[in-house]
């Protein structure tokens, strides 16, 4: 449970206030119908379970929720998180975000969401084996490999992941490992779902330099936050032969125009606990890297990091969303006036579920792919994905985010058309 345990401070409150923003104009330009708009109003199951959990012989009472927001196009898919704050309406929103995600990047998922109201802080791990298991008993009846599929969320992890595992199985007196997605290798994960976040923003970022006509070699990128998709991501890119020239943690960032050398980096934050003090590169604060003379950008963070204050300033050409709403709407406009190419989150960081969909195939057909075929599958998913958000806007001269957004709606609309409910 260790590094997860940092996004419990990422802020994602505004994360669904900035799709509805969107939402309201790219609906009236659909020219929904009211039973198209009352299809993507509301969720089709919202659970919410009260479940006791005996600790050292007392009991304590716990919430879970669970919302399936659309399955339209396939079973629906999910995080599972734990949090003290954790409210019904945003997992709903963020139920109703994956599937707009999952049909953005074509894949044959719905979208969901849960988790338990709980601070996992206050819980030693074999606390936190009950409460999930006795989640997961409660919830049993309503997730399944054809149902809905769990995933890792904010704080909650591999072992977790075990956890919801074991108990389903227990509970079908079976083996079924495609009910979940984010397990360990040798119970039918994944590697590269670890790495799928990152990599797959960096297929869809090397389309967009194509357009651009912008080579990889010496490209200055600069990434906001060194967690799993932000380290992953400086990473990969070093590999490829960007020139990453800024990195920031919660702690402050640095920088060297020269580059980073990234693998040396990654050793000096495991060793030191921070960035900041590397050898040759300046410190700099959060808010100076995302102004920094670079190329790329990627906030790879937390939400609303761009707004009105500092867009006007941004030096880059492009930027990769690799985190959550990192942009507030007002900035949205402040890029398509600068002519900045944003790739908005719905599809940047769409990764990740993407590879939680390979993990789940492979799952079902118990036939385990070699890492190049799991690579070659995502890059196509996410170049085919980045392809028609690009015709789209091309076609309406809009943004991608709105034609991301469109694309997705249409697709979750013409599939509950097939099934006769529209
Ligand atoms: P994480 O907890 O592993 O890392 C978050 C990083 O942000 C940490 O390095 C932290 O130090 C840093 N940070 C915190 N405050 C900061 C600040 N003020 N300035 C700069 N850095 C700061 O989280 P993660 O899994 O890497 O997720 C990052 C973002 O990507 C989130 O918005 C998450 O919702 C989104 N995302 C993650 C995945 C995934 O597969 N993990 C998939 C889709 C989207």
């Amino acid at each position: 449970m260790s590094k997860n345990h940092e996004r419990i401070h990422i802020d994602e409150k505004n994360l669904c206030h900035l799709c509805v923003t969107e939402l309201e104009s790219i609906y009236a330009e659909l020219d929904l119908t009211e039973a198209e708009l009352e299809i993507l109003s509301a969720p089709r199951q919202t659970i919410t379970v009260h479940f006791p959990v005996k600790f050292n012989g007392t009991t304590r009472m716990f919430v879970g929720h669970r919302v399936k927001f659309n399955d339209a196009r396939g079973p629906s898919k999910g995080g599972i998180r734990f949090h003290p704050d954790l409210q019904v309406d945003h997992v709903s929103d963020l139920a109703f975000l994956m599937a707009l995600k999952c049909a953005v990047v074509d894949i044959p998922f719905g979208g969901a969401k849960g988790g338990v109201v709980v601070n996992p802080k206050e819980l030693n791990a074999g606390q936190l084996e009950l409460v999930t298991r006795a989640y997961i008993r409660a919830i049993g009846d309503f997730i399944g490999p054809f149902k809905d599929i769990p995933a890792p969320d904010v704080y909650t992890d591999e072992s977790v992941m075990v956890w919801i595992l074991d108990e389903y199985e227990n509970m079908k007196r079976k083996h079924v490992p495609a009910v979940v997605t984010g397990k360990p290798l040798e119970l039918g994960g994944i590697k590269a779902r670890q790495y799928s976040t990152s990599l797959g923003g960096i297929y869809v970022l090397e389309k967009a330099m194509e357009k651009l006509r912008i080579g990889i070699p010496g490209t200055r990128v600069a990434v906001q936050g060194f967690g799993n998709v932000g380290e992953n991501a400086a990473s990969i890119l070093h590999e490829r032969g960007y020139r990453v020239i800024a990195a920031s943690d919660s702690r402050g960032g640095i920088i060297n125009q020269d580059g980073l050398d990234v693998p040396e980096l990654i050793k000096h934050k495991k060793d030191r606990g921070a960035l900041q003090g590397f050898a040759g590169a300046r410190s700099i604060s959060n808010d100076e890297l995302l102004l920094c003379d670079c190329d790329v950008l990627v906030p790879a963070a937390l939400s609303d990091q761009l707004d009105s204050d500092n867009a006007g300033k941004v030096k880059a050409k492009i930027i990769l969303e690799l985190a959550n709403a990192p942009t507030k709407p007002e900035a949205d406009t402040l890029f398509v006036d600068r002519s900045i190419m944003l790739i908005p989150d719905v599809l940047a960081n769409a990764g990740g579920v993407v590879g939680s969909y390979f993990e789940w195939i492979q799952n079902i057909n118990n036939d385990y792919w070699e890492p190049d075929r799991v690579l070659e599958r995502l890059k196509n998913v996410m170049t085919d994905a980045f392809d028609a958000v690009y015709a789209l806007c091309e076609q309406e001269k809009s943004v991608m985010r709105k034609a991301a957004y469109k694309i997705a709606i249409r697709r979750i609309l013409y599939a509950e058309k097939l099934r006769g409910n529209l």
